[in-house]
């Protein structure tokens, strides 16, 4: 009986709650509407990523490149009429690839495709010459660990999802290095291959002996595997003269069209300007990038002025040290003091594929919110709000407090280009791309101009 009466009162509580959400939102329709229509008429955010890979691509931290990139990126943004534009120094880990190869020695000859791990330590001047361990799982290398000691240990690693898959990429000198071995490599990280090796950062724990760790293709990984199966010896050489250098010097990118109420309440959107040293960084995250500025051009175009603050940062070093990220959570902290004035956080880091909405983490309350707004890009199916979603840029903030959401999108092929030479615009389209930004313009603009603030 109980909970018959309470499943009744909340049905009808909810029932009230989505009349005030949707009236919250009906106001906001019509600047919704011109700013989905500006944005798929647009040619000027698309023309401004292309160009930005073509001439700045790739991008890794402590690159020329990537500070020229930023130069560029801010000399546009002084001229689409914001209201502020700026830089914010930070410093960042500077890591060098070098020269690299992989040489399979037994039981046939050959060069094989690889890429050195952001992070990884090079190898001496004559290489490393050593016996091949190949195991399928960190488990199969604890039940084979005294086979390891003085080997080269392959992780021949089958994707299943990112985040399980990576820990090989990330952890695997480790674990190896832990029994001996001399240095360790990883099938790439990836869910479908074309002999495409594919790197990313990696990590050494302390007291633990730092080896170096590269990736090799898919087909190379089971090539080998093929050849272990067979009972076959395998030789490799590995060269690589990676190494760190002290840290260098880089900056966020930030702009902001001021509310014109509560010019203190900050809704943040963005990307990470940085990207690895392969290909033109042109998914991860130049697209994300320039799609979260050109919703700031459009909305500034449009003379929409928000209630409250819009403001784009372009991080830098997301990709190996996250130090842009928190510089600007400390410098929001315990210089603008506006922490708590983080309304919400719109991150593009997957890729600006077909956008299918936004994944959210916060309260029910600003849940059922966002699904209204949602609401408003029925016309172009981008607006499906679900629960869960951020973004490695906006955590440190969502970590203090603040909700934070990540545009989601068709990503099928996101990891197969994902960190490697053919994460080029090429593999992007203009009508996506355009979705995109009409998708990240309906979602801060509403909550900039919605009558009440989000709630936490
Ligand atoms: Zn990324």
């Amino acid at each position: 009986m109980k909970s018959l009466f309470l499943t009744f009162f909340s049905a009808l509580a909810l029932s009230y709650s989505s009349f005030a959400q949707s009236e919250l939102v009906t106001p906001l329709r019509d600047d919704v509407n011109k700013l989905i229509d500006a944005s798929l008429e647009s040619d000027i955010g698309w023309e401004r990523l292309v160009d930005l890979v073509d001439y700045f691509g790739p991008r890794l931290s402590g690159s020329e490149t990537l500070e020229n990139s930023i130069d560029w990126v801010v000399e546009k943004m002084r001229t689409d009429g914001f209201d502020r534009v700026w830089t914010q120094p930070v410093q960042v880990p500077h890591w060098v690839r070098g020269n690299e190869s992989v040489t399979l020695n037994e039981p046939i000859q050959r060069n094989l495709p690889m890429l050195g791990l952001g992070g990884s330590v090079g190898t001496p001047a004559e290489g490393i010459t050593a016996e091949v361990l190949v195991v399928q799982s960190f488990e199969e290398l604890e039940q084979r660990a005294e086979e390891a000691d003085g080997k080269i240990v392959l992780f021949n690693v089958e994707f299943t999802t990112y985040g399980e898959t990576v820990q090989y990429r990330l952890n695997g000198a480790s674990a190896a290095a832990k029994h001996g071995a001399v240095a360790s490599l990883v099938a790439s990280v990836t869910s479908y291959s074309m002999q495409t090796p594919h790197t990313g950062t990696m990590r050494y724990e302390e007291d633990v002996p730092e080896i170096p760790h590269a990736a090799i293709t898919v087909e190379d990984a089971l090539l080998m595997q093929r050849f272990a199966d067979r009972g076959e010896t395998l030789e490799v050489t590995l060269y690589m003269e990676a190494q760190t250098l002290p840290d260098a010097e880089s900056r966020n990118v930030i702009a902001e069209i001021q509310g014109s109420e509560y010019p203190d309440e900050i809704i943040v959107m963005g990307g990470h300007i940085d990207s690895w040293d392969v290909g033109q960084g042109a998914m991860d995250d130049a697209g994300g990038c320039v799609a979260a500025w050109e919703a700031l051009r459009i909305i500034a175009r449009l003379n929409l002025t928000p209630k409250r603050t819009i403001r784009v940062v372009l991080w830098t070093n997301e990709e190996n040290g996250l130090r842009g990220a928190e510089e600007y959570k400390r410098w929001v902290e315990e210089e603008e003091k506006s922490l708590s004035n983080h309304v919400l956080g719109l991150e593009s880091d997957s890729g600006v594929f077909d956008p299918l909405g936004v994944g959210f983490t916060g309260s029910d309350e600003a849940f059922a919110i966002l699904q209204e707004i949602g609401k408003l890009l029925d016309p172009i199916e981008a607006g499906e709000v679900i629960r869960g979603g951020g973004g490695a840029d906006i955590g440190p903030l969502m970590r203090a407090g603040m909700p934070g959401m990540g545009l989601r999108v068709d990503g099928e092929r996101y990891f197969w280009f994902h960190h490697s030479d053919a994460d080029t615009i090429d593999k992007l389209n203009k009508e996506d791309f355009n979705e995109s930004v009409a998708t990240m313009a309906t979602f801060v603009y509403s909550v900039a101009n919605m009558e009440v603030r989000l709630p936490r």
